[in-house]
């Protein structure tokens, strides 16, 4: 039992709420005509996702909706939306991906046409509402919902709708679903597929373009590695050999540049010497000065001698007159004067006045007879020597420190001669001197100028060194900068050649122009990346393609093997209950080939079928999956009757292809069963004799699927479980009631 209930509002002629409970395995709904029966079954349709309204009796989905009844009701009694919720018992998980016990859908219609499906009460898609139907094999061809008059619906359809519709019964539907998702997922994919190749044709020359730049730019980069390391060796030896060659130039020029110094200082000397000689007539004047005063002192010196000798001789002769003198004045104290002079004294006396002119007068006459040689004349010569003496003792000093002056002159003159005779020696050598510093100096100015120019050749290599290592900074880099020192001195002619070298890799690094490297190994490693995205995708998209093409190979055998399989079964059953209604003879289905080229009615027939399906899409992709093998396979049905030689569908009765008809329906059920079956007064056609078997088959079929039969058959009647009755009153709505069998039957008529 799978089916709980059918809940319709608003739908159609149900205004009011209405709910069939469906808990036998068989339900009747009974009632008069026009009172809402077929509304039921129809409302199982539209819930199902029927979307041909045509097919429910009308043409817009708002004829779906309550309209209100009676003549001249007014449009306020109309309903706005139409709903019908059918619920499942889900507890076998006949629902699968449902994990709940008990699955509702509803499928609710606006005024304004719109639709609107729920699941449990979520709104969804029609399309997962059908893959979900699906899955629990009720289909949407309907097949297993006979719609009133429609009984021999699958005998009078095309051979390819049968066909569709037994696909339906027997639950190949997911799998053609399946393949039509398929092949718009190929088609998808190959659609992809295009894009992503011409994406790839459309970025491939500017790969090439930037894969030969970034050639370009990994050359010009190799290039830079190598200068580096070019640069790194030549400027370690550089620095060495400078800074070698600039210590031993240094150091050698010490020597010469010293000895420059000490050879000028040297000829300074010299020529001071020599300046000095030229001064030689001073000295000369000098010694003459000294000669002329030696002379001078010599002649002073014998003037003082002769005063000497002078003083000494009268100091002799005053002594002697002195002795004299003493000698005669011892005579003369007896000395005689003349009486006429002391007379002459007297009388001079007496005109003195004082004793005292007297006393002189007397005095003086004695003194003036006293003899020259007197005492008087001692005293004076003593005197006189004593004076004589000192004035000698003066000379004899003087001639002392005459004597020492001259010997003081005569030893400067002495010197004075030795050191000019000296100086003369002195100048000879200074003159030679002079020559060989000149000579020498010329020499050592050679080898000072020779180094002088070595170490200017090594400054200017220094800083053409230093220029070299800022240019490698700029051309190449820091890297280029920072060498390691070096163990072992290369020669000149290795460094010339690594310089040239050096300049030939500069000038093609300038040629290549370094600028941009980055951006174009960016660019380049971008676009690569996106190509190789691309194939990549290409790659799952190709992979994705052939998984999809064998998928759908699959679904094909698939669906042709559970095909035939199921036709075979059906066939069986079938002719069964062919041959039960009929009491004999033999009814089958043939798979037939459709003819390829199609008319232009059959075209016209697959349009209104396609209307009637479920998905206008789905539909056409399955007439294109179908064209697409060799000719569409149909079903044809054969019957033969028992006891009649005709043979065929045309020459049946209308109770006969009601029979048939119900045999195949049934017989299909019977192989896949569905988990209810829907049958509007599918029993009308049938005597009371069929009736009794339709109701055996009914009773059957119940085992495997839930019924719910309309019907105006007491047979059929008598069959039903749970009976549902429905009226309708003056308002033109229609009502349900649960009521018993004998109700029914006077309901039914
Ligand atoms: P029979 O036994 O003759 O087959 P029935 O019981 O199957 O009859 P239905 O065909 O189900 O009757 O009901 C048809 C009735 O439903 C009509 O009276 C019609 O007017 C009514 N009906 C259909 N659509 C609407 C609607 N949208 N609004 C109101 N009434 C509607």
């Amino acid at each position: 039992m799978h089916l709980k209930s059918l809940e319709l509002s608003g739908f159609k002629s149900f205004a009011k709420k209405a709910t069939l409970n469906f808990t036998s395995s068989i339900t009747g709904i009974v009632g008069p005509n026009g009172s809402g029966k077929s509304n039921t079954a129809e409302a199982f349709r539209f819930v199902l996702g029927e979307q041909s309204i045509k097919s429910l009796r009308g043409k817009r989905g708002e004829d779906m909706i309550w309209n209100g009844g009676g003549e001249g009701s007014s449009n306020s009694g109309r309903a706005n939306r139409a709903s019908a919720k059918l619920t499942f018992d889900n507890s076998s998980r006949m629902f699968a991906s449902i994990d709940f016990d008990e699955v509702t859908i509803e499928r609710i219609v606006h005024r304004d046409n719109t639709n609107e499906y729920l699941l449990n009460g979520t709104g969804v898609r029609l399309k997962d509402i059908i893959e979900l139907l699906a899955t629990a094999h009720v289909g949407a061809t309907g097949h297993h919902i006979i719609s009133q008059g429609e009984a021999d619906r699958i005998l009078s359809a095309s051979i390819r709708e049968r066909r569709e519709m037994i696909e339906d019964a027997l639950g190949l539907k997911i799998y053609q679903w399946k393949k039509l998702e398929s092949i718009r997922k190929l088609e998808r994919t190959e659609e992809n597929m295009k894009q992503v190749e011409s994406l790839r044709r459309e970025i491939a020359p500017h790969l090439r373009f930037l894969k030969k730049q970034v050639e370009k730019v990994e050359k010009a980069e190799e290039m830079r590695r190598e200068l580096i390391s070019i640069y790194k060796i030549y400027f370690a030896q550089e620095e060495y050999y400078i800074t070698t060659e600039k210590t031993r130039l240094h150091s050698e020029i010490a020597g010469p540049k010293k000895e420059l110094s000490d050879l000028e200082h040297a000829l300074n000397k010299a020529r001071e010497i020599l300046t000095a000689s030229k001064n030689k007539d001073v000295t000369s004047d000098e010694l003459i000065s000294l000669e002329k005063k030696l002379a001078e002192t010599r002649t002073e010196t014998d003037t003082v001698v002769r005063e000497l000798g002078r003083i000494e001789g009268e100091i002799n002769a005053n002594k002697r007159a002195k002795e004299k003198e003493e000698s005669r004045m011892k005579q003369e104290e007896f000395k005689t004067v003349y009486l006429k002079d002391v007379e002459e004294v007297i009388s001079r006396a007496e005109l003195f006045q004082t004793v005292k002119e007297v006393i002189d007068a007397f005095r003086n006459f004695i003194k003036g007879h006293r003899s020259a040689n007197d005492s008087q004349f001692v005293a004076e010569m003593e005197k006189e020597i004593v004076r004589l003496s000192a004035e000698k003792s003066n000379f004899e000093h003087k001639r002392m420190t005459l004597g020492d002056f001259e010997k003081k002159i005569v030893s400067e003159y002495n010197a004075l001669k030795q050191k000019i005779e000296h100086e003369k020696d002195t100048n000879r050598d200074a003159e030679k001197e002079v020559f060989r510093i000149i000579a020498r100096q010329n020499e050592v100015r050679h080898i000072v100028g020779t180094l002088t120019a070595d170490i200017q050749k090594i400054d200017f290599a220094e800083a053409e060194f230093k220029r070299e290592l800022g240019e490698a900074g700029m051309i190449v880099g820091r890297e280029a900068t920072q060498y390691d020192a070096v163990v072992n001195a290369s020669n000149r002619s290795e460094q010339a050649e690594k310089k040239h070298q050096i300049d030939k890799l500069k000038i093609r690094l300038e040629d290549m122009g370094a600028g941009g490297g980055a951006e174009i190994m960016k660019e380049y490693k971008e676009t690569e990346e996106r190509d190789a995205f691309l194939a990549r995708e290409l790659v799952d998209l190709e992979k994705a393609k052939d998984e999809l093409n064998k998928l759908i190979a699959e679904l094909d055998v698939r669906i042709d093997i559970e095909f035939k399989q199921g036709i075979l079964k059906i066939n069986k059953e079938f002719t069964n209950y062919f041959s039960l209604m009929f009491g004999g003879g033999h009814a089958e289905l043939t798979v037939v080939k459709e003819a390829k080229r199609r008319k232009k009615g059959d075209s016209e027939e697959l349009g209104d079928m396609l209307e009637g399906g479920i998905d206008a899409n789905l539909q056409m992709d399955a007439n294109d999956a179908n064209e697409s093998q060799d000719g569409p396979e149909g079903l044809e049905v054969n019957v033969s009757l028992p006891r009649k030689k005709v043979k065929g569908l045309m020459m049946l009765s209308g109770g006969e292809r009601a029979l048939t008809s119900i045999a195949l329906l049934f017989a299909i059920s019977q192989v896949n069963p569905p988990p209810f079956i829907i049958l509007d007064e599918t029993d009308a056609a049938l005597d009371e004799a069929n009736s009794k078997k339709y109701g055996d088959m009914i009773e059957n079929l119940s085992k495997h699927s839930q019924l719910i039969l309309i019907t105006h058959n007491r047979e059929t009647m008598s069959r039903a479980g749970v009976l549902y009755g429905v009226t309708m009153g003056a308002d033109g709505a229609s009502k349900l009631l649960s009521i018993q069998f004998e109700e029914a039957v006077k309901v039914a008529k």
